[in-house]
This record gives structure tokens, C-alpha cells and sequence, in this order.
């Protein structure tokens, strides 16, 4: 599979990733890599895990997720 952003900009790379939210697949240059916290209901209150999970997005959905 190729890189979903490279492709549309006419350049066929290969993808190392998928986005989770919208499925496209990237390339390490159109991947962008965030952490987030795992909460859990334990009990009376909630723990958090001490490894955030990894969050694989393309740029487009980066973007759409951090600006409001
Ligand atoms: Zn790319
Ligand atoms: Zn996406």
C-alpha cells in the first residue's frame, strides 16, 4: 500500500502506517505519532495507566482533532 497524501500530491511512497480514524495509509514523512492516556474504572475511582496508548493519525485528522 502507498501513502494516501503522497499519492494525492502525485508521488507513490510506501506507506508504514494507517490513520486510525479515516483508514488512509502513510508514509513516516505524512504519520503523526501521539500518546493517549488509558483511563480505567477500578473501584470507587479510576486509574491511569502508566503507559499511554499510541495514537497513529494523518495530518489531515491531526489537524481536524487539535484545532477547535
Ligand atoms: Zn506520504
Ligand atoms: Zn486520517
Amino acid at each position: 500500500m502507498n501513502c494516501y497524501d503522497c499519492h494525492q500530491a502525485g508521488t507513490p511512497t510506501a506507506a508504514v502506517a494507517v490513520c486510525r480514524t479515516c483508514g488512509a495509509a502513510l508514509c513516516p514523512d505524512h504519520l503523526k505519532v501521539s500518546t493517549q492516556e488509558i483511563h480505567r474504572q477500578e473501584g470507587m475511582g479510576l486509574s491511569t495507566s502508566r503507559q499511554p496508548a499510541r495514537r497513529l493519525t494523518c495530518p489531515t485528522c491531526h489537524d481536524a482533532e487539535h484545532r477547535f
